[in-house]
């Protein structure tokens, strides 16, 4: 038998054509490796054979041996397909029945001896009957299917868990696994050898077998991400950039300059960005806060660091609305510095940057206008609105120099998963609030109280206030059953808000005309605004007091969070509620931890614990390396494979031959996925 080389693609195996190779393609599955690597995500018990003789009234999953005593196709009146037959084993007869699979009578003939699994029980003759259940035919190899654990694969359509076993099967005897890991690490933590754990992930013999090949392979996913980031963090150590001295009394005077003390959260990251800006090579820090939580305030310190120095730096926004915002606020704090509008250039709507001035302050784009990237020696990237960190830019000046970044958001990101994802940033973390918030009182609201819940909203309307009304989706979707925005605007302009000036907002609007209508809303053209989860990307409204969410249950807790983070920006009670659709139960649970709870860390976490980081990040756009075994939040995992990697880095990877080629194939996957 002729070896393959795990990179072979799978169209080249046996029974994968062109249509085989398109659907593995959905699954990710391009190559021979991302075969075997494909995991199950759940096994089935048919180890225990049952008689025929023990098969009761009660609809129970058996799996019997047997021999087939007779086996036809049969058409009823309305066209289906039957397969009926009769099969034996020494303790009786049992009656077994398939809807539309005619072919099976091609592979199962009267004598053939097989394996049955699924549910079966006496039928009013007193005889057993199966319904639809699985079968292997036995021959004198040994079973894959039935009679043992069997791997349960995430499957796509016309592409089954039985037809993937059977492809892994096969291939598995095609190749061979190379160890990779050296035998000091294997022994070290104790790990099974990848060619087993490979085998022994799809083909167990016990439980605990698959545990520890689990184990192996989520090791190997880990080790691979450590050393990931213990490279970047190498690289970026050995670049060059400008080191800022820090004066003595920079940060009291700065403290100073403000009407309001700053937060404890405020002064500590505030210094850890200066200490790190005193370092001759580039910072690569994340400022992670909640909404509110003051991360301008802080961001300005460090611009304001290089304006002192004599250098320039960058401000950047998601929206141009913001970036006018952020202008003002930069310009209120560093006039107190002595510095004019003309050291400041707000770069939105096609202005040219005045080369003249210290700070450029306008969107993403900014990065790509003309000289900007080559003068600046900081840049400070707001992402606020956005779910997980991308991919970072990277920054580096014509002059050869690294850019001091500093990245923030508003996205909680749990301590293990920044361990395992984020590694080679620093996180400076805004624990707590300004004082004086108030926490948004959060309800959900059952549909029989939904007349009461307007009553409600129109009164805090005629004191003054504005309600924002988020729909999951544009248009009208039936399937879905959910409130979609145009609609639910129709209805409310109708019936509920009738006296009221009412806006629709939604993803599909040109920005120009989004950024229109949220100004008009801050201005109090509108008392209502409904809206698509796009209000995220929205300005400060702190005359709002009420957001309702329909279809709440749709929605990951992170976005509720960050959602409900639209009121309570002002001196007013505000309230969320959360309504949804009709046939909701298990969602419920989550949405009552998220009323209750106002911490945004403790809301992310709990719903990574319950949803998964792709679900709830967005796998893609986080950035988040596709985990099949090992799990980010693994802190036990992170720690160890740190630890390993560290071990391997100080050895220096070059006596590692076979971990840096690993190494580099993973970076380069891991390159193309962002
Ligand atoms: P975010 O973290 O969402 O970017 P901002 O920086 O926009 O938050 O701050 C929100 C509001 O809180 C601003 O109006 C800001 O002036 C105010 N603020 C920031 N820090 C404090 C503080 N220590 N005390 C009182 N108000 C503060
Ligand atoms: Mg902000």
């Amino acid at each position: 038998m002729t070896e393959l080389p795990l990179d072979t693609a799978v169209l080249e195996l046996p029974y994968v054509g062109e249509v085989y190779a398109k659907k593995l393609d959905k699954l990710g599955i391009i190559t021979i490796e991302d075969l075997l690597h494909h995991l199950p995500f759940r096994y089935e018990d048919t180890s225990t054979i049952s008689k025929i003789s023990t098969i009761g009234i009660l609809p129970t999953i058996y799996t019997i041996k047997a021999v087939i005593l007779d086996i036809r196709n049969v058409y009823t009146r309305y066209g289906k397909q039957l397969t009926e037959a009769v099969v034996e084993d020494e303790t009786g007869l049992a009656s077994v029945v398939w809807f539309n699979m005619p072919y099976l009578s091609k592979s199962l003939h009267k004598d053939t001896r097989l394996m049955l699994s699924g549910k079966a029980s006496l039928e009013d003759m007193g005889r057993p009957k199966f319904v639809s259940p699985s079968y292997e035919v036995e021959n004198s190899k040994p079973s894959i299917h039935l009679g043992k654990l069997t791997g349960m694969y995430p499957e796509t359509k016309g592409v089954t868990s039985k037809w993937l076993r059977t492809r892994i099967h096969e291939t598995m005897h095609k190749v061979t696994v190379p160890e990779w890991l050296p035998p000091e690490t294997i022994d070290t933590y104790e790990l099974m050898a990848l060619s087993k754990a490979v085998k022994s992930i799809h083909f167990p013999d016990a439980i605990e077998e698959q545990n520890k090949a689990r184990q192996r392979l989520a090791f190997d996913e880990m080790i691979l991400i450590q050393l990931l980031i213990q490279a970047k963090r190498a690289t970026y150590r050995k670049e060059t950039a400008t080191a800022f001295s820090l004066e003595q009394d920079f940060i009291h005077k700065y403290k100073e300059s403000f009407s309001f003390p700053l937060t404890n959260s405020q002064i500590t990251t505030t210094k850890e960005i200066l200490e790190d800006m005193t370092k001759a090579y580039p910072m690569n820090r994340l400022l992670q806060g909640e909404v509110g939580s003051g991360k301008t305030i802080v961001a300005v310190a460090a611009l304001l660091q290089v304006l002192e120095s004599k250098k320039k730096a960058a401000f950047m926004v998601p929206t141009s609305i913001l970036a006018g915002q952020h202008y003002e606020s930069c310009l209120m704090t560093l006039q107190k510095f002595g510095y004019t509008e003309n050291d400041i250039s707000l770069v939105v709507g096609g202005k040219k940057p005045n080369p003249d001035a210290k700070l450029y302050i306008g969107t993403h784009a900014l990065l790509y206008k003309t000289g900007i990237v080559d003068s600046i020696s900081l840049a400070v990237i707001d992402e606020q609105h956005r779910f997980g960190v991308h991919q970072r830019e990277k920054l580096t000046s014509a002059s050869g120099l690294a850019i001091h970044t500093l990245t923030m958001t508003a996205t909680p990101i749990p301590r293990t998963l920044a361990l395992s994802i984020y590694g080679d940033l620093d996180i400076s973390r805004l624990t707590e609030m300004p004082p004086g918030r108030m926490e948004v009182t959060t309800s959900i609201v059952p549909n029989t109280k939904r007349l009461d819940m307007y009553a409600f909203i129109r009164s805090e309307i005629e004191q003054g206030r504005q309600v924002f009304v988020i729909c999951p989706l544009v248009s009208l979707s039936d399937k879905l059953n959910v409130k979609s925005a145009e609609e639910e605007f129709e209805t409310l302009k109708k019936e509920h808000f009738a006296d009221y000036k009412i806006g629709l907002l939604h993803g599909q609007q040109k920005q120009a005309e989004k950024d229109l209508l949220l100004q008009a809303f801050k201005d109090k053209e509108y008392d209502v605004l409904v809206a698509t989860p796009v209000v995220e990307v929205g300005i400060d409204i702190p005359n709002a007091s009420v957001i309702v969410i329909e279809g709440a249950e749709r929605f990951g807790l992170a976005q509720l969070h960050q959602l409900r983070g639209r009121v309570g920006r002002g001196k007013h009670k505000s309230y969320c509620f959360l309504l949804v659709s009709p046939h909701t139960t298990e969602e419920k649970e989550r949405l009552k931890v998220f009323a209750k709870n106002h911490n945004g860390l403790d809301i992310a976490e709990y719903d990574l614990q319950s949803r998964g980081p792709g679900e709830v990040y967005g796998a893609k756009q986080s950035g988040i390396p596709l985990l099949k075994a090992a799990s980010p939040l693994d802190l036990e995992l992170i720690e160890k494979t740190a630890m390993a990697a560290r071990k391997l880095s100080s050895d220096g990877l070059d006596k590692y031959p076979q971990v840096e080629r690993k190494l580099k194939a993973f970076a380069y996957i891991t390159e193309q996925r962002n």
